[in-house]
């Protein structure tokens, strides 16, 4: 019997999860459910890897306080 599979939750945020049914997976985020295939599911994690990456470096170059949003950053690290 396949049930339903937690891939990551945030408590009141969202989650990502597969039902065990439709062969999807499922992303929901507060009021907001999107059903997405394998390739549709990596395809937007690539889409928000890269524009996280992206905001960063746009925060960076608008700011030299990004560390207020990004506590644990540390500059000495560089930049691939
Ligand atoms: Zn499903």
């Amino acid at each position: 019997m396949k049930t339903n599979h937690i891939l990551a939750e945030i408590p009141g945020f969202g989650a990502i999860f597969d039902c065990g049914h439709c062969g999807n997976l499922h992303l929901t985020v507060g009021p907001v459910s999107i059903t997405l295939s394998a390739d549709a599911y990596m395809q937007l994690m690539a889409l928000l890897n890269t524009s996280a990456a992206n905001y960063e470096s746009w925060l960076q170059s608008n700011s030299k306080d990004a560390s207020a949003i990004w506590p644990d950053h540390d500059s000495s690290e560089g930049v691939a």
